[in-house]
């Protein structure tokens, strides 16, 4: 009798566990976070939020926007004065490795070489490698304007750009003992432009292939895998996403002429566009990415569990997970978290968004945050 008591414990153990893991989702490979690095002065906030709020929302993976802000001692006339330093990147590393969270660097490659009226470092010290050296950024920029300029594009085939990229890439992977690299490469408006000698009547198509896999062939030789925005990638005509989240310049094909191995970050602030299971199906590793809607995060997060829950194996594994973006200046993000009800200043936002301006009913970056990362810690 005893005996039979034991055996129906069990069974009973047995089927409360499965009920419990049928309502738990499991747990994504990457539950990550994005943001830019802060100056050096804003170490110390960043410090705190990353211990304080990043850590305990279950991030894994930080996606770290440094761009040109570092202390490059290979090429130091791309710093600022109040530099992120190579010393603030060992305490973040540090910091960061004994909480289980990952360091990606991040330096914006391709297009987003200025913003708005602000050109960018690299083309301010080497304005060589503009691809379009004569248009001039205007005093006040508006959009949309008779350059149909966005951002400034380097020119992939200037035959002295990739020595100094590399140095970058090289500089900041060491600095976080990185075993992956974002090279960005989102929103290029800018490619086989008619002002470039070297670019123009070129295939666009393989001008960004090629410019993909240069980059990632340097980031594999370091035994890494490259990262990169999945937007340029996209048929925009086709899907109707948007001008900035897909591509009307005729760049999409590109995404069957480039490695299998990089990770997709497809991000879609806006809508929940199910585009992610499009880039397994194409063999990528895929991440959605959110931004300032947790709706649209929630249902961003709510595909990649269905789908992993659906597919088969092969598909499963390529859908890793969700990343919260950033797109504030840090700074102004890290003083604005004690007004979460602050509706995001368009005049704060840094590189990268688009210029789809935030709505009133938008929430705060951190009340979106919370909310997504709220849902992926129910998570067993
Ligand atoms: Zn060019």
């Amino acid at each position: 009798m005893q005996k039979t008591a034991i055996i129906i414990t069990l069974l009973l153990n047995c089927l409360f566990s499965a009920k419990v893991n049928s309502q738990s989702p499991q747990p994504l490979p990457v539950r990550g976070f994005c943001i830019a690095a802060p100056t050096h002065s804003g170490m110390v906030p960043f410090l705190k939020y990353i211990v304080n709020e990043v850590a305990p929302a279950g991030v894994n993976t930080l996606i770290l926007r440094i761009d040109y802000n570092f202390e490059f001692t290979s090429h130091p006339e791309l710093q600022h004065p109040d530099v992120f330093r190579k010393a603030d990147a060992k305490i973040l590393y540090d910091t960061c490795s004994r909480m289980g969270i990952k360091i990606i660097p991040l330096i914006n490659l391709f297009g987003h070489q200025s913003w708005a009226s602000k050109i960018g470092k690299l083309l301010e010290v080497y304005p060589q490698f503009d691809e379009t050296p004569d248009i001039k950024l205007p005093e006040k920029y508006e959009w949309p304007n008779p350059d149909s300029l966005y951002c400034k594009s380097y020119c992939p085939l200037h035959p002295d750009l990739h020595k100094v990229l590399f140095d970058l890439i090289d500089e900041v992977m060491d600095a976080f003992h990185a075993d992956a690299f974002h090279a960005g490469m989102d929103e290029v408006i800018y490619i086989g432009h008619k002002d470039c000698r070297r670019c123009h009547r070129k295939d666009r198509v393989q001008l960004f292939a090629d410019e993909v896999k240069r980059i990632h062939d340097h980031v594999t030789d370091r035994n890494a895998r490259m990262w990169m925005w999945g937007d340029r990638l996209l048929d925009g005509h086709t899907t109707g996403i948007g001008f900035w989240e897909a591509s009307y310049n005729g760049t999409d094909p590109a995404i069957d002429r480039i490695p299998k191995d990089i990770v997709i970050c497809d991000w879609h602030y806006d809508r929940p566009e199910p585009t992610a299971p499009y880039f397994a199906l194409k063999g990528f590793d895929v991440v959605s990415c959110t931004w300032k809607k947790s709706d649209v995060g929630l249902k961003q997060l709510d595909y990649i569990r269905k789908m992993r829950r659906d597919s088969s194996y092969p598909i499963t594994v390529h859908l890793l997970g969700v990343v919260q973006t950033v797109w504030t200046q840090t700074n102004i993000f890290l003083s604005e978290l004690n007004h979460p009800t602050v509706p995001l200043n368009p005049n704060h936002l840094q590189i990268g968004t688009g210029l789809n301006k935030p709505a009133a009913t938008d929430e705060t970056e951190q009340a979106a945050f919370k909310k997504v990362a709220s849902e992926w810690l129910k998570e067993k």
